[in-house]
């Protein structure tokens, strides 16, 4: 039999139908940790390496920073560099740079650097609330309008239509969010979705402009596709230009952004827009053992509604792994610890720091986080918050960084990475990271900033000083710090695509998954569902899953278990032990209620003797490892087949 060709091997029969496929539409419909990037950048390498398309003539896209980073890392790494990976806006910025000049006059507005300011001297000029809360509630619905592609006038009968809880009078919104576009205009700045607008505006309106676009690129990808929303989709169509080498994949499952204007409609909708497209479903899990493929499945299967094309099972390829944990305590604080205890004694165990994450449903969750990892003098990296780059040592770096932008004394013939530790060595960066504690920690900031440079010198053509700062700006802008060597913090929403050994899924109470302002609102609620099963399907073996009662230690124990923990660990089992308190049967209506079963066999469990060892009285002691192990592997076999997770309640 001939070998098989390199970029093809380690793919399934799927995976290889849609990298093979020719040219044209092709939509890949799967679940989480199916494989459907590494398709997308198998696909991309294929073509390269067959001479079926020019690398700088492929466009990928994709939704955070990071995805795109480890996309361009990916195509390098099977030898097609010099693909476009980027984020809508990163894409939409270069272009529009490029065709500002030709278009409108002078050179490219600068992005503004708060948004929000405006949005409050808006709301300040037509006598509305100014307190912080009701500016971000404008600022998100001016957002959602300008996703959605709608206008102010047409935003009150939008807004209702889409069931938008309004802060305020929706005709109030409409004029805010005029006003609003005109003081951006009169400082001649733009925002982000302005970047969108504006390029699709460009690319619709000069025929001259868009044909040399089309001339430079001819392939197009979309990861993460579930996630589009109009205006994304009006530029990618702006892009074709009623071509169709389009290749797309998502997860209908893990649309996570509707609130803000996104649908898996395109998704959904791919194959009856494209008829002739490639469509290839995924089903085999590769990323996560069966215990966490199980949970997963468990946790999408509760969802309320789910459309068409949605229901696939994703059934794991890993061998065995350690069960989910899940466990409760009494505050945040003793939340935090007893997880970072549980990072140290895997690391320990010989797990890399940039293999674990913590990941929480808002931001504000992560400084509980950040001083229980400080205390233990373990590094990390904050994703998706402003505090990279809010650190005193990257302001101070950014503003070296602009300084010498400005003098543009960089033209001595170093290398981009090189000008860049130069200038930073100014601001205290170090050839040797330091030892450790907080000197090594601003080390590493700094540092993630000379990677940045490497990273950019690779993979755009002309990588000179100004392009790293704008890159930079961009960055801050967009709160996607660089990567830095560490545990990694994360909101669910930063979380998407990525993947790492060890996964804690923190805070897990009403409130904050599912979030207050969902409650009652039943589409909200599914949203915040999916949340939770990208989050449980990000970890590749370890998943913890954690909540606390109270939030200060000693306070009043008013918070309650997330309702979507309901189901996935027994009520009333025994999970007394220090420092925890057993999951209450009372925190939520159950439908369906849950029998305590064995963690060995899965068999529901009776007597109060079995309930409180946690397994049945014809399996082994914990003592019996051997038989234990032999156990485990038919367990989450049967566990599957009785369609529920396996489960542990720990605690420290
Ligand atoms: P998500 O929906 O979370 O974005 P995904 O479908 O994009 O997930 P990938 O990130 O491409 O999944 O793949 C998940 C993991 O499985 C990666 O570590 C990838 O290398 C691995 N993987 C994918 N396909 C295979 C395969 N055929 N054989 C072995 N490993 C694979
Ligand atoms: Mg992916």
């Amino acid at each position: 039999m001939a070998e098989q060709p390199r970029l093809l091997k380690g793919l399934d029969p799927e995976q290889r139908t849609a990298v093979t496929a020719p040219r044209g539409p092709v939509c890949v419909l799967a679940g989480a940790g199916t494989g459907k990037t590494r398709t997308i950048t198998h696909r991309i390498a294929h073509l390269v390496e067959r001479g079926l398309v020019v690398p700088q003539q492929v466009l990928a896209v994709t939704f955070t920073a990071r995805a795109a980073g480890e996309m361009r890392t990916r195509l390098r790494a099977l030898g097609a560099p010099g693909v476009q990976a980027q984020t809508f806006h990163a894409a939409a910025f270069r272009q529009l740079r490029y065709f500002w000049p030709r278009v409108l006059e002078g050179q490219m507005w600068p992005l503004t650097d708060n948004k929000f300011r405006i949005v409050m001297q808006a709301a300040n000029r037509l006598g509305l609330s100014t307190e912080k809360e009701s500016v971000r509630d404008l600022a998100a619905e001016i957002e959602w309008s300008k996703a959605s592609l709608i206008g102010p006038d047409q935003y009150p009968a939008a807004a209702a239509r889409a069931g938008r809880s309004a802060p305020v009078a929706p005709e109030q919104i409409g004029r805010a969010f005029t006003t609003y576009e005109k003081l951006k205009n009169h400082a001649q700045v733009l925002d982000f979705d302005d970047l969108l607008l504006h390029t699709a505006a460009v690319l619709e309106e000069h025929a001259e402009v868009a044909e040399e676009f089309r001339a430079r690129y001819r392939s197009f990808v979309v990861d993460e596709y579930q996630d589009v929303n109009p205006l994304q989709q009006r530029v990618l169509d702006a892009w074709l230009g009623g071509r169709d080498d389009l290749t797309v994949v998502g997860d209908a499952n893990q649309t996570i952004y509707s609130f803000a204007g996104a649908a898996p409609t395109w998704l959904i909708g791919f194959s009856r827009r494209f008829p002739e497209a490639t469509v290839v479903r995924l089903e085999r899990d590769y990323r996560s053992t069966p215990q966490v493929v199980s949970l997963a499945n468990a946790v999408i299967d509760a969802a309320r509604s789910r459309p068409a094309g949605t229901r696939l099972r994703l059934t794991g390829q890993r061998a065995d792994g350690p069960d989910p944990q899940f466990a409760e305590h009494d505050d945040e604080s003793a939340e935090a610890e007893a997880v970072v205890r549980r990072i140290a004694a895997l690391v320990q165990q010989g797990t890399a720091l940039s293999e674990i994450a913590v990941l929480f449903r808002v931001n504000a969750q992560s400084e509980v986080y950040e001083k229980a990892l400080s205390d233990a003098d373990i590094p990390y990296q904050v994703r998706g918050g402003e505090r990279f780059f809010a650190r005193a040592e990257v302001r101070q770096a950014m503003t070296a960084l602009r300084n010498a932008a400005a003098r543009d004394d960089s033209a001595s013939g170093d290398d981009l990475p090189t000008l860049v530790r130069a200038v930073l060595s100014e601001v205290g960066l170090t050839t040797e990271p330091p030892a450790g504690g907080s000197a090594r920690e601003r080390w590493e900031s700094l540092n993630a900033l000379v990677e940045l440079a490497a990273e950019l010198a690779e993979t755009v053509q002309q990588p000179d000083f100004a392009r790293y700062v704008t890159e930079l700006e961009m960055r801050a802008e967009a709160q996607h710090p660089p990567t830095v060597e560490g545990v990694t913090l994360a909101s669910l929403h930063a979380a998407k695509g990525l993947e790492w050994d060890a996964v804690f899924l923190v805070g897990l109470v009403e409130g904050t998954l599912p979030i207050q302002h969902a409650d009652g609102d039943d589409a909200a609620i599914e949203e915040e569902r999916r949340l939770l099963y990208v989050g449980v399907t990000r970890a590749r073996e370890h998943l913890h899953l954690s909540w606390a009662l109270s939030r200060a230690s000693g306070g009043r124990r008013h918070r309650k278990r997330s309702r979507f923990v309901h189901g996935l660990v027994p009520d009333g089992h025994p999970a007394a032990l220090p420092g925890t308190t057993t999951p209450r049967a009372r925190e939520s209506k159950p439908k369906q209620t849950v029998k305590p079963r064995c963690r060995i066999c899965a068999t529901p469990l009776a007597s109060t003797m079995d309930i409180k060892l946690g397994r049945c009285s014809s399996c082994p002691s914990d003592a019996d490892e051997d038989l234990l192990s032999q156990l485990r592997s038919w367990r989450s076999e049967r566990a599957r087949q009785l369609k529920v997770p396996a489960y542990v309640v720990f605690t420290d």
